[in-house]
């Protein structure tokens, strides 16, 4: 089997990629070793930022794969007291409250149902064969047998722990890591963010309520790296979420799915090697404070697409060879953005995190958002995404 880019993971960068590719007439077939139904019903992150929106919209995509109203505002409550940021865009366009699940399903139906997309799902034991000099190609099996893809161009968009990365000789790429040294319960709940999103910070630590959909969002709260499912029962959950929220008000809600997430920023450089391409969480990690690891896995979707287009079509392959080099600063502004609010909302909360100096530096910072319009829009402008 021959095709121009074999993508491995059907995930949303992977999904995104062969979407565009498939607009754009160039064949390529994506890989993904969990079955279709799983990756439908995988729920993580919430908006689409406007740089995003924009990228939808360029490829005329945007009105098929994003339905949801614009984000508007984030409540960085303090100790329960609300404080209501608010999201301008300066061109007039937002966010999307698009789940990922949702755009994610949209994907699949644009590329397999209206676009006689390839995607081979269950397939196991993907090998990449990436040698200077030779034809790239791929084995794998699945339950019909053991197959071999031809490819000019593979896209590794198999996220952290797939096989694109691992392929990778050693001593080629750079680990960049930092580890903040805190983890986030990831609570997803059967009730609906009702009023504005929250990042709140409170003397007993953080506390965030994103939306998930219609009828349902997702709660992050604090919590110690070590910490299990076995020292957060739900009525611990709720109780701390009243606590930190200081609203006794809160009810307690069917929780479907509780998981540990330690906070952690990643990079790896470069993010090519020969004709393999590393997109999104395979390349970095940015901790869920910043709410940004999809979009980042989104603009680098944007940047190999438009690469590959002109390299098929006009057989210019500059941006291919400058990939890793034009996507990289993107991230570190990213992993900047990553650190600096992660570092804020937690310093600014417990005490016995990192000292009342920090705290009471960390609060002047938060509250530099609502007092310094030249903060509020260096804020804004990562909100909704850098060009
Ligand atoms: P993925 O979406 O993980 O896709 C990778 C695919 O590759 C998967 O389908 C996997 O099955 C497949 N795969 C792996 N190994 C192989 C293999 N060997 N062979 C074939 N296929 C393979 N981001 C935001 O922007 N905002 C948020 O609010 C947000 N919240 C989040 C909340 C949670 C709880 C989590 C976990 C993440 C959140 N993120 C958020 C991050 C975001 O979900 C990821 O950054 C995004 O999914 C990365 O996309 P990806 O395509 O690189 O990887």
């Amino acid at each position: 089997m021959k095709t121009t880019v074999a993508i491995i993971g059907a995930g949303v960068s992977g999904l995104t990629l062969a979407t565009f590719l498939q607009k754009s007439g160039i064949p390529c077939i994506v890989l993904e070793r969990r079955d279709r139904a799983y990756i439908e019903m995988r729920q993580r992150a919430g908006v689409v930022d406007a740089r995003a929106v924009r990228m939808f919209e360029q490829w005329e995509l945007a009105d098929k794969l994003l339905a949801g109203p614009v984000a508007g505002t984030i409540n960085y409550c303090l100790n329960g007291s609300d404080r209501i940021f608010e999201l301008a865009g300066d061109d007039g366009s937002g966010s999307r409250f698009c789940t990922q699940q949702m755009l994610v399903g949209n994907l699949m139906r644009e590329l397999l149902d209206n676009m006689n997309g390839d995607v081979r799902w269950d397939a196991k034991d993907v090998a990449i064969h990436n040698e200077e000099g030779q034809q790239p190609h791929i084995n794998y099996i699945d339950e019909t047998g053991t197959h071999e893809i031809v490819c000019d161009y593979i896209a590794g968009c198999d996220a952290d722990l797939g096989v694109s990365r691992a392929s990778i000789p050693d001593g080629i790429l750079t680990k960049y890591t930092h580890e903040f040294g805190y983890a986030w319960l990831a609570a997803l709940v059967e009730a609906p963010v009702t009023g504005h999103s929250i990042m709140g910070v409170s003397n007993y630590g953080c506390v965030a309520q994103l939306p998930r959909g219609p009828l349902r969002s997702r709660y992050y709260l604090q919590c110690a790296l070590s910490d299990n499912a076995q020292d957060w029962p739900d009525e611990r959950v709720w109780d701390e979420i009243r606590l930190r929220l200081n609203d006794q008000t809160v009810q307690n809600a069917v929780i479907h799915d509780k998981f540990f997430v330690p906070l952690r920023s990643v990079v790896h450089a470069p993010m090519q090697y020969h004709n393999l391409f590393l997109v999104g969480d395979a390349a970095h990690l940015v901790p869920p404070t910043s709410a940004k690891g999809m979009n980042l896995a989104l603009y680098d979707v944007d940047i190999l697409s438009q690469a590959i287009v002109r390299a098929v079509r006009d057989h210019n392959i500059d941006g291919l060879t400058n990939y890793s080099d034009t996507v990289l600063p993107h991230i570190w502004n990213y992993q900047d953005f990553a650190v600096w609010m992660t570092d804020m909302m937690h310093d600014a909360g417990d005490p016995a995190q990192n000292g009342t100096f920090r705290q009471m530096t960390a609060r002047a910072r938060l509250d530099n958002l609502f007092s310094s319009p030249t903060a509020a829009k260096l804020h804004n402008e990562y909100q909704h995404g850098l060009n």
